[in-house]
């Protein structure tokens, strides 16, 4: 199937047709270059997930796939969650991010996140199909690993064995991780949607 996947980053479009590409046979399209990217003005995941996904499939028509991910600790009341990616302002580093969060969690004893992905797929006819994924973790009081990107040397899986995303390779997190389970999930919807 024909699909273009909604996100301006490729090695987030590859992890995700990889992860879905299990279930589904898909054939990643080259996003347009006329196409902008949107600003995500939406107040919950779903909005700008939605937001990305139909921008793009006015554009083009053919199987749309798009994300949006947040990370929510208890302690701070649900933050960073649809702010993830400008929490330490609106140019913000993946680093800024983190040294901002390890800052406002300074002293906190309830260190419980979870991060969440809204997965969502615009099928040719315009139909929406909708899936999401969760993993509980704790916030570490220090980065630990090198891999993985955003806020992965932080956060520790409850399923982990006591290691960080960023000390997991690609397919140990994507088998637990937040985005790993909506997409899996999502890709199974598609195949239903579509027999
Ligand atoms: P997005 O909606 O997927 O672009 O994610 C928003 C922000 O959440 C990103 O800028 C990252 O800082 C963070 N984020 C999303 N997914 C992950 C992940 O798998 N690990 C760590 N941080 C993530």
């Amino acid at each position: 199937m024909r699909c273009v996947v909604a996100t301006a980053n490729p090695d987030k479009a590859a992890e995700i047709v990889a992860i879905m590409g299990e279930a589904i046979d898909l054939h990643l399209l080259a996003r347009p270059l006329g196409v902008p990217d949107v600003e995500e003005t939406g107040e919950t995941l779903l909005e700008n997930a939605r937001l990305k996904a139909w921008a793009l499939f006015e554009a083009t028509g053919d199987l749309t796939i798009a994300d949006d991910t947040g990370l929510l600790v208890d302690a701070l009341n649900g933050a960073p969650g649809v702010r993830s990616a400008r929490f330490a302002g609106e140019n913000a580093s993946y680093q800024d991010n983190v040294a901002r969060l390890l800052k406002d969690m300074t002293g906190k004893r309830n260190r419980e996140a979870r991060f969440e992905t809204v997965a969502i797929a615009i099928l040719p006819g315009g139909q929406e199909v909708i899936a999401t994924g969760t993993v509980y973790g704790v916030i570490t009081t220090s980065e630990r690993g090198d891999r993985g990107f955003g806020y992965d040397p932080v956060f520790e899986p409850l399923e982990s064995d006591g290691l960080t995303f960023a000390q997991m390779t690609a397919v140990e997190k994507s088998e637990i991780s937040h985005r790993g389970r909506a997409f899996r999930e999502l890709a199974a919807l598609i195949a239903q949607a579509v027999s």
